[in-house]
């Protein structure tokens, strides 16, 4: 299939006033993508260390993802929550093979499937825990913007935008098993946390931290759900983040790279929390065939025999040299694991100066996300090659070296 570029076309030709905003976004408009390069309306191209917020896990327009989206289109695109689909079974059991889970709810986005794990705590509570419903979350975490999910989320201010918050969401500090003990009680549900804070700026659960929060719950029968929306699908160098503890969390949400650039997301849980009685939960779109299609097409690529364990050593060696420029600057090494990593710059503010000038450099762009005033997220296609992960690093470096 060939496909003519388009004719070249300004930003202000585009009528983008007839979008409500919403958010702060650079004057290009997008047109197409291919691998790890993205074209804007001009012609120019940049390489996307962003990729959709860490979603294309196998780059932009991946054949795979194309193919399996065409084949299932001309097929059957949709059928409802109340039959059946081939594309939505064959998914689930992948995924409960995948994760040593039981059982999955297919959902549309991140939120959605955030949303789904909180209800099933709440009727966890209420069937086995004598109606507790409190889940136990943690400050700076990032759950999603439904009014549940950012209650969950402890990213500072979310506590009064779109005040009264959905209750029973106390906030413990990451890494710290006390401040979680003291808020357990009688009404407590389940304790809720990403294994990685990727809209924190990549801050890191530590594996002991997670075993200690998995003994805690496990003795005192609360459910650990693990938000895996950002960290899942091969991301961190293995195919779930809560591998490197050596754990298994009881519920868990995916989203973002399941898809590969299509909107689908899971709550995928152990046998003894799947309460959910009809009526209970639902959705016009869940299981919808064509998105499952393309998260077959996804999960076959990042689960086949050396895939991750490649990415992972790409990884690692580009995590070297972005580590040199970070002492360099004078600044810790890189947080995050596999292709989720932040460089942390002592100066508050130069990382957007910086995502700036790297995105309108001569010649071309590289886009990257200044998730903190002083934190660089970095989190490209997991099939970025060894040269475009070293093209980024000397771009990187030229910005660094030319922006204060
Ligand atoms: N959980 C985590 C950990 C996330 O990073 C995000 C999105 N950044 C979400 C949930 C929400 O996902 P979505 O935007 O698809 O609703």
């Amino acid at each position: 299939m060939t496909t003519t570029a388009a004719a070249p076309r300004a930003f202000e030709d585009f009528p983008v006033r007839a979008l409500m905003p919403f958010t702060q976004r650079p004057p290009l408009v997008f047109t197409e993508g291919r691998g790890s390069w993205l074209t804007d309306s001009t012609g120019r191209r940049y390489l996307d260390l962003v990729q959709g917020w860490a979603v294309n896990t196998l780059g932009h327009a991946p054949a795979d993802v194309a193919r399996a989206l065409t084949e299932q289109a001309s097929r059957l695109l949709h059928v409802g929550p109340g039959l059946h689909n081939a594309p939505a079974i064959a998914l689930a059991d992948r995924l409960t093979r995948l994760s040593g889970l039981d059982r999955v709810f297919l959902a549309g986005s991140g939120a959605e499937a955030n949303e789904g794990a909180i209800k099933l705590a709440r009727k966890f509570g209420r069937k086995h825990r004598g109606g507790a419903h409190e889940i136990i979350t943690f400050r700076d975490a990032f759950h999603g913007r439904t009014l549940a999910a950012m209650s969950a989320s402890g990213k500072p201010g979310f506590d009064t935008l779109f005040a009264p918050q959905v209750p029973g969401f106390p906030k413990a500090t990451l890494n710290d098993i006390e401040s979680v003990t003291a808020l357990i009680g009688p009404g407590t549900a389940a304790v809720m946390l990403e294994p990685i804070q990727g809209e924190a700026g990549v801050v890191e659960a530590t594996p002991e931290f997670l075993r200690a929060l998995r003994r805690l719950t496990s003795e005192l029968g609360l459910l650990l759900i693990l938000d895996e929306v950002q960290t899942g699908i091969g991301r961190t160098g293995a195919m779930f983040a809560h591998q490197r503890a050596g754990i298994r969390p009881d519920v868990m949400t995916l989203g973002k790279g399941l898809g590969g650039g299509v909107p689908i997301a899971a709550v995928l849980a152990r046998d003894e929390a799947c309460c959910f009685e009809p009526g209970d939960q639902g959705g016009t779109y869940t299981g919808n065939p064509l998105v499952c299609a393309a998260a077959l097409a996804v999960l076959d690529v990042v689960a086949a025999e050396g895939f991750l364990p490649a990415m992972a050593e790409r990884a690692a060696h580009w995590r070297d040299a972005l580590d040199a420029l970070a002492l360099r600057e004078g600044g810790p090494p890189c947080s995050g694991q596999g292709l989720l990593l932040a460089l942390q710059l002592p100066q508050p503010g130069r990382a957007q100066r910086l995502a700036d000038a790297l995105r309108d450099r001569p010649g071309q762009g590289l886009l990257v996300n200044a998730v903190r005033p002083e934190r660089l997220r970095l989190m490209p296609a997991l099939n970025t090659s060894a040269d475009e992960l070293a093209l980024a690093t000397a771009w990187l470096d030229e910005a660094l070296r030319a922006t204060d």
